[in-house]
């Protein structure tokens, strides 16, 4: 086993890891690649950091291609994301743009996505690559990171043909499956307990980076970590915090976002919060530059609750990354924040300022519950959402596709 297997095997169990080598063992030498259009920020570049050296790792010849845009496709994407988690929404010269950004990145990338045995199409950025690509060879899966439960119809209709020309769907909740022609599949995301995002920090650490942004460690901590946009309601975390810090004297709030390269919005939104938080002792907006993984680490940790109060998520790998290091959350009773905070076992889940405030009242002030909840959380993760158990089911939805084994895989 390799030694960074060994390392994962050391903490989600050597049956894990064997399986990984089994699923893997016919599949060496299979070239699969990851389309998605962003390298940093937000939870798709998150994953496939640690994925796809992953994959490399157990012998699949895996690469990962990020789309070159323009700020009119940026903004029509950003549209289409708001628009499939619910949100009305007028498109325009923008829909050019898209296709014209599929057409050029499809020419720049053929040679690579026509010999490809599988890709993997991240959101609705590179949906209509495939379009582009006639001649390729390989199976095409759409993976959905986000909440399409409720997606405004009209951009729907547009982007579903686009989807349905692929092999196989993917959505991390049951909740999100749209009606398709072809194999769906449910996996949620996971977290890398070995990424620096993750791993343990040493106490000093966490006690240095709470002294660099002025965060007094004597006293109560609440932390959200997001990127700054309107569904993440950062504003409605700092209601939730007014309202709590006239019963917890002395808490502060941290919220903590950086931009994502395919997010035009997050200026705007960081604008609203930094007018709200203005007036606001104890409150720190902090932007944080790309790769401050540590740094979210050691906010997450130095954190006595953490908050995630999305109006939509698609799954919420702040939540996730909050649980494994024993931090209780107060989140939005919404997508696949629901899959992680167990309502009153890892956390609480809340659907206004004012619950989000009496739960946060409630916490802070019972530091057992914390304690209970947050190893509750801890395991939770464990068991559901590390990386190991994300790749398993992505080599197994590859056997099927590509190896036709949708009932049963031989591995022998
Ligand atoms: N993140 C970060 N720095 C920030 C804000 C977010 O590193 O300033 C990370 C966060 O730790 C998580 C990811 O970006 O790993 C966000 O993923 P999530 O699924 O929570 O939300 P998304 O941004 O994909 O909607």
């Amino acid at each position: 086993m390799s030694p960074l297997l060994a390392d994962h095997a050391a903490l989600a169990g050597a049956d894990v890891a064997r399986q990984l080598e089994l699923l893997a063992a016919p599949l060496r030498g299979l070239k699969v690649v990851h389309v998605n259009s962003t390298r940093r920020g937000g939870g798709v570049a998150e994953i496939l950091e640690q994925m796809v050296p992953l994959m490399g790792e157990l012998g699949l010849d895996a690469s990962w291609e990020v789309m070159e845009g323009t700020p009119l496709f940026y903004r029509c994407t950003k549209q289409f994301h708001n628009a499939l988690q619910g949100q009305d929404v007028t498109l325009g010269e923008e829909l050019a743009a898209y296709e014209q950004v599929n057409a050029d990145n499809a020419a720049r990338l053929r040679p690579l996505l026509e010999a490809a045995d599988v890709v993997f199409v991240h959101d609705p950025q590179p949906a209509a690559l495939l379009s582009q690509v006639p001649r390729r060879r390989g199976k095409w899966i759409w993976r959905c990171h986000i909440d399409v439960s409720h997606p405004f119809r009209p951009v729907w209709r547009y982007l579903r043909p686009l989807v349905a020309a692929h092999d196989a769907s993917i959505f991390s909740l049951a909740d999100f499956a749209q009606q398709l022609p072809h194999p769906m599949f449910l996996i949620p995301p996971s977290i890398d307990p070995l990424a620096q995002k993750n791993i343990d920090l040493p106490p000093e650490e966490i006690d240095a980076c709470c002294q660099r942004y002025g965060i007094d460690r004597e006293r109560p901590l609440a932390v959200q970590v997001s990127r700054f946009d309107r569904f993440k309601d950062p504003v409605g975390v700092i209601r939730a915090f007014t309202m709590a810090r006239a019963f917890v004297p002395g808490l502060q709030l941290v919220l903590a976002g950086g931009g994502a390269a395919d997010d035009p919005e997050g200026e705007l939104v960081l604008a609203a919060v930094q007018a709200a938080a203005r007036k606001l002792d104890d409150v720190h907006v902090l932007l944080l530059p790309d790769e401050a993984h540590r740094t979210v680490n050691a906010l997450q940790r130095a954190a006595d609750v953490v908050l995630q109060k999305s109006i939509r998520e698609g799954f919420g790998l702040t939540v996730t990354e909050s649980l494994w290091k024993g931090r209780p959350v107060i989140g939005g009773d919404t997508g696949g924040i629901r899959l992680q905070v167990v309502d009153h076992q890892t956390g609480f889940l809340v659907s206004s300022p004012e619950g989000a405030a009496l739960r946060l009242r409630y916490l802070l002030h019972y530091r057992d519950e914390r304690r209970r909840m947050g190893e509750a959380g801890h395991r939770h993760v464990l068991q559901n959402f590390l990386i190991t158990r994300q790749l398993r089911e992505y080599l197994t939805v590859i056997h099927a596709l590509v190896r036709g084994a949708m009932d049963r895989i031989e591995l022998a």
